[in-house]
């Protein structure tokens, strides 16, 4: 049994997913492939990437005491699938881990698929969303989890985070999207997201479901912290859809200037960014050729993403968006 599932790039929509917004990802060509076999009353998998091996019984009860810890969400995964037989085998990846583009949702998909779930994408990923809040005790949104089930070669997917809705939006062909590692590890960015998912339910008990809010209701909510961050997911909703539709008809300028937007609303309304970050993006903004460019997935560091006339950069990693997570031998 073989199975592959892809990291994500997001190309704008940050914190937005779990309050049920606007998020517009795309599957890359970078993935986490499971390799094995089927059988036994464990799960035992090694890893390329970490020191391992993750062995998880089929009855696990409590996936966040595991070691290693990547073993988590192994126990994660096996919690939420409950696959009647176990397996043996191995992970690899030739995605970043911990980098920020989803390899903890890439290792999830591709375990599940392994351990033989039977679902449709969405299903899929709402499963493996499960999995990494047993697994972390994160809060996250699905989109990871979406985007890596759900992808579609040579298209953006803009989710519907309350419909769990996808829709493929084209991805222009004389575009490049250029993923540039910060080099700065992710660090607090487990109870620095529940206390911003914290901060978005404080205005949502003022002003009512943060998708259906205006600028001017977010402007009655009292407290200056959750206003702001009210601010940037009605604002980020709004650019998420006007990325979209700029995206499909080719109009690069608006989409680079929607995502500097996007930056800007992480960096001063939502407080994830880090001035490395923010030097960055300021580096890659004054760059020939480069359109626009934002922090991507969580903040406190992590990757920049770039949207480039092609061979804008020398350096980056140039991804292309590519379909979802599959068995591809069993
Ligand atoms: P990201 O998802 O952005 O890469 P996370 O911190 O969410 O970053 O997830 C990274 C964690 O996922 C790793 O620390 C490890 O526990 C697990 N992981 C991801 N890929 C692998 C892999 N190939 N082998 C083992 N563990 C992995
Ligand atoms: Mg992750």
């Amino acid at each position: 049994m073989l199975a592959r599932a892809p990291g994500r790039v997001n190309l704008i929509g940050d914190h937005t997913d779990y309050t049920g917004g606007l998020v517009l990802p795309m599957a890359v060509d970078l993935a986490t492939t499971v390799e094995g076999t089927a059988g036994g009353d464990q799960v035992r998998l090694t890893s390329e990437n970490l020191e391992g091996p993750a062995v998880v019984p089929l009855d696990v009860a409590e996936p966040s005491a595991y070691q290693p810890a990547w073993a988590r969400y192994v126990a994660g995964v096996v919690a939420v699938v409950r696959p009647a037989r176990g397996f043996t085998g191995q992970v690899a990846t030739t995605l970043p881990v911990g980098a920020g583009l989803s390899s903890s949702a890439a290792l999830e998909v591709a375990v599940a698929l392994a351990l033989g779930f039977q679902g449709s994408a969405l299903e899929l990923a709402l499963a493996c969303q499960r999995a990494e809040q047993l697994a972390s005790g994160v809060p996250c949104g699905v989109m990871d989890q979406l985007a890596s089930a759900a992808g579609v070669a040579g298209h953006a997917l803009l989710i519907d985070c309350t419909a769990l809705t996808v829709t493929p939006v084209p991805i222009p062909e004389d575009v490049e999207v250029v993923v540039v590692p910060s080099g700065e590890v992710r660090q607090l960015a487990g109870s620095a997201y529940a206390d911003r998912r914290a901060q978005c339910e404080t205005a949502i008990a003022v002003i009512g479901p943060l998708t259906e809010a205006t600028l001017e209701d977010v402007a009655r909510v009292r407290d200056p912290v959750a206003r702001a961050r009210a601010r940037h997911v009605v604002s980020e909703n709004q650019r998420v859809r006007r990325m979209a539709t700029a995206l499909a008809e080719g109009d690069l300028e608006t989409c680079g200037s929607l995502m500097a937007a996007s930056h800007e609303s992480l960096r001063t309304d939502f407080e994830v960014s880090t001035p490395r970050l923010d030097a960055l993006v300021t580096e890659l903004m004054a760059t020939p050729g480069v359109y626009g460019a934002r922090l991507t997935g969580a903040g406190f560091g992590g990757c920049v993403v770039a949207l480039t006339m092609p061979g804008a950069l020398g350096g980056g990693w140039p991804v292309r968006a590519v379909g979802g997570a599959q068995v591809e031998a069993s």
